[in-house]
């Protein structure tokens, strides 16, 4: 672990500018997973300026790797002059810094493509779930997951545990979940990697995780954490989970939302 104090500039969303200091988690060569004091926006442009030696350079955000806790954050961030190190530490070549190449699609147009990731990109993306990424169909940079296929499987599996938590049937009927619903309407805070915090309602529940309804949106591979069932009154610790299935509810603002433990991905 290489932990480096720097200073990070950058513009925010009113267009003032800030300054705020981070550390970095590790390292490689054209990248780093940082952890700093406020939020960011995947996407933009960041100066940071190595306290060590002075050396800075800008990099682009590429997104949240934890959830914040206080707002202090995890993030990738990657050097955009690959050329510059600021670090003052020699990377040798290796296999490492090949890109991967992931199939992935536009959660806003829904166009699949392959795509090169760096590490740091690899890493926002087994965490958060999502990334940001020029579409050239949407003519702007959008945010991409995996396709929706990587996650049929396993909504597939969530429908079984449901089917048989709630007393075996294999499809859910309407009045098969009315009758169930009672029982599975638990109070649920979900918080995502930007630090939102959405407190609503399970529909359904299982071992395996939860359907919940929500007005705000979340994409499917979108990495949350959760308290299921919540109590304002109790301690209790957060659970990784993952959004694997994203439909319409009952009403035009209100989506319905399965989510996925990610101990039970495994
Ligand atoms: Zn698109």
């Amino acid at each position: 672990m290489f932990t480096i104090p720097f200073s990070l500039r950058g513009v925010d969303e009113k267009g003032e500018s800030f300054e705020t200091i981070g550390r970095t988690i590790t390292l490689n060569r054209h990248g780093a997973r940082v952890q700093v004091s406020r939020m960011l926006k995947p996407g933009q442009t960041v100066r940071v300026i190595n306290h060590a030696n002075d050396a800075e350079a800008d990099f682009r955000v590429v997104g949240p790797i934890s959830p914040p806790l206080d707002h202090v954050g995890e993030w990738g961030v990657e050097c955009l002059n690959v050329a510059k190190n600021i670090w003052d530490i020699y990377f040798p070549p290796t296999n490492e810094d090949c890109d991967a190449h992931v199939l992935l699609s536009c959660r806003h147009c829904q166009s699949i493509s392959l795509q090169s990731l760096s590490l740091v990109e690899v890493e926002v993306l087994e965490t958060a779930g999502l990334l940001t990424k020029p579409c050239v169909r949407c003519g702007d940079s959008t945010t991409w997951g995996y396709p929706q296929r990587v996650f049929e499987v396993e909504i597939k599996t969530y429908q079984d545990a449901v089917s048989e938590a709630t007393g075996g049937n294999p499809a859910l009927t309407d009045e098969r979940r009315k009758s169930s619903r009672k029982s599975a309407q638990l109070p649920v805070r979900v918080r995502d990697y930007y630090g939102e915090i959405d407190i609503t309602q399970t529909e359904n529940l299982s071992h395996e995780g939860f359907c919940f309804w929500s007005c705000r949106n979340y994409y499917l591979g979108q990495g949350v954490v959760v308290i299921c069932p919540f109590d304002a009154g109790e301690e209790k610790a957060e659970v990784r989970a993952r959004i694997v299935r994203a439909e319409p509810g009952s009403a035009p603002n209100r989506r319905i939302f399965g989510v996925r433990y990610e101990n039970a991905l495994h």
